[in-house]
């Protein structure tokens, strides 16, 4: 899951951050709408948290633009702007989840589940239970054969990528995405060390390579 947060309050920014990547979200950052706009265009990323009051352009503005492009990635926004009027024209513009600052991380948690749910192959609900693999997306639990299994936070990212999109390919560079922020160091072969070390906890086959292209998780 890689998220790209839209916000000038450079210290909300941070927080943000930090407190997403505690829970496996990867975040890339930038405080501008038009950066806003060049990224979603360029790098794609699966959901955006856009801030409304920015220093360049009015953050509906941004949505305006993007979905008359047919861009239908989820934008959930997060504005000072609390009236009744300002959440409906955010609606209306496009936008799919609207919240209020100041709000509870676990409540912008949850709201992030549910687009994460809409966007997924496999599961409405936050189990997702393909062949003897279950990983709940709430709690960040996983368990093989209904044993729990710990894994690392860079396995447990990986693996629930794999899994929200079984039945698609992931590229290489679809995962180090989700895995990885703009800049962050990474060896080459990071991808192919934390695959291994997820197959000897999930079973050889449960994730395949496609040759010259990347993985996937079959579904069941
Ligand atoms: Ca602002």
């Amino acid at each position: 899951m890689q998220i790209l947060l839209v916000e000038d309050d450079l210290s909300l920014a941070d927080g943000l951050q930090l407190a997403l990547k505690q829970a496996g979200i990867t975040v890339n950052h930038v405080a501008k709408g038009s950066e806003a706009i060049h990224v979603v265009q360029t790098f794609p990323p699966d959901i955006v948290i856009l801030d409304l009051g920015l220093p360049d352009m009015d953050g509906l503005k941004i949505i305006e633009k993007l979905r008359k492009q047919k861009i239908t990635i989820p934008i959930l926004v997060l504005t000072a702007r609390s009236s009744i009027e300002d959440k409906v024209s955010g609606l209306d513009s496009g936008a799919d989840d609207y919240l209020a600052k100041p709000f509870d991380m676990p409540e912008l948690l949850a709201r992030i589940r549910v687009l994460e749910r809409r966007i997924s192959s496999t599961s409405m609900s936050n189990d997702i239970l393909i062949g003897p693999v279950s990983l709940n997306t709430s709690n960040m639990q996983v368990k093989i054969n209904n044993e729990p299994i710990l894994f690392s936070k860079t396995e447990y990212v990986l693996l629930k990528s794999l899994m929200q999109n079984a039945g698609r390919i992931q590229t290489r560079d679809n995962l180090e995405s989700t895995l990885y922020s703009w800049g962050e160091e990474v060896s080459s072969n990071a991808l192919e060390v934390h695959i291994h070390n997820l197959r000897k906890k999930t079973g050889s086959d449960f994730i395949k390579t496609v040759r010259g292209v990347g993985y996937t998780v079959q579904k069941t």
